[in-house]
């Protein structure tokens, strides 16, 4: 008898089981004569530990090398959360990167009260055993504002959008803005290949041709001294071998429950209707991203309209982030929130709107291990 991991992303939920077979030829490890302990459908792919290991690690140089993410000696910030993704990406560059390159942490808290301190419990502790210098923004010390603070309002007055735009904007505003400051030459994300997928086809159902063209492992169009390089080293690696990467290198990350406010985002439809192609057609995934790829290369602006989209940018006058407007998206949003709190007196949450937090707090891709 042998034990292995099975990896089955189901609604919203990557369950992982261990599971124990009688040994035979089709339970070996393709590189060695080991047992597997892990199947990667598209491939298929059996691997050992220690060649899943290899092959994970690989996928991870080569993608920076592909896409070319970054050059040694650049400074590079990492956005971490405590998540495995960006745990896994911290991980990954300090081992590979530390010596070519200065990296440091930005750890932003958004103000979610039982979920946002313990994540970045773990990404502190992730940074002191690596021994990376990290950094703590909240959006309180930033924009005076927490997200538990801005969530009600919005469930309150759909009108306003969505929590997880809200909420991402205000983050991209930090990161770009402490990326800047501390004069980082490249700040890295924990996006995965799902992330990347599901955003495209959220775009393409959303008719957000910008979005697409400004998405990719180096995402946006226009170079300007305000904007510093995001870069994902995690693009080509699908989120399942992440959680199995964490689980076979014993790597502590933050999996409980997820925030609070997740369930309202958008992106949990299409991730579960993105996971049942992926485990009914392995290499579906992947076939969206190289489509995503050929798309770009061809609809990509031309140098001209990309200085004209250049000489649009200004500074915002109240954060001094770049923006097309005279204040930014984040400021803007910010100041309608202000107002619809001053409107709504003390804030105070309705019944209904603590009730709908409670019964939909575990909708998101929480990960479940079956052991
Ligand atoms: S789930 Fe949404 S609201 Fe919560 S931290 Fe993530 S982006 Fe922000
Ligand atoms: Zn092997
Ligand atoms: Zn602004």
């Amino acid at each position: 008898m042998f034990h292995y991991l099975k990896l089955t992303m189901t609604k919203n939920k990557i369950i992982v089981e261990k599971k124990s077979t009688k040994l035979n030829s089709k339970f070996v490890c393709d590189k060695c004569n080991k047992k597997k302990v892990i199947t990667l459908n598209y491939g298929p792919h059996n691997f050992c530990k220690k060649h899943f290991n290899i092959f994970f690690e690989n996928r991870f140089k080569k993608t920076i090398r592909k896409y070319s993410l970054f050059k040694s000696k650049e400074k590079l910030l990492i956005a971490v959360s405590g998540g495995k993704d960006s745990i896994v990406t911290l991980t990954l560059l300090n081992k590979f990167y530390s010596k070519s390159n200065p990296i440091e942490v930005l750890i932003i808290d958004e103000g979610v009260k039982n979920y946002r301190n313990k994540a970045i419990k773990i990404a502190k502790k992730t940074c002191k055993k690596l021994g990376v210098k990290y950094h703590i923004i909240s959006f309180k010390k930033r924009f005076g504002i927490t997200n538990d603070e801005i969530m009600p309002i919005l469930l309150e007055n759909k009108k306003l959008g969505g929590t997880c735009a809200f909420c991402g904007v205000m983050r991209r505003n930090i990161m770009n803005n402490f990326a800047r400051k501390m004069k980082a030459d490249k700040l890295v994300t924990g996006h995965n290949l799902n992330d990347e997928v599901q955003s495209f086809v959220m775009n393409v159902f959303n008719n957000e041709i910008e979005r697409i063209i400004r998405s990719g492992a180096k995402p946006g169009i226009i170079k300007h001294n305000n904007f510093v390089k995001r870069i994902k080293p995690l693009y080509e690696t699908p989120e399942k071998e992440i959680i199995a990467y964490c689980a076979f290198n014993n790597i502590e990350h933050y999996s409980q429950e997820c925030c609070p406010y997740s369930w309202t985002a958008k992106r949990n439809e299409y991730r579960e209707m993105l996971n049942k192609f992926e485990n009914r057609f392995p290499g579906n995934d992947y076939s969206i991203l190289r489509f995503y790829e050929t798309l770009k290369k061809k609809i990509t602006p031309t140098k001209n309209e990309k200085e004209i989209l250049q000489k649009q940018l200004k500074e915002c006058s109240i954060c001094g982030e770049p923006t097309e407007k005279k204040i930014c998206k984040t400021c803007e949003l910010i100041q309608k929130m202000k107002n619809e709190k001053k409107i709504k007196k003390k804030n105070k949450i309705t019944k209904n709107t603590k009730k709908f937090i409670k019964k939909n707090k575990l909708t998101c891709a929480i990960t479940k291990y079956n052991k």
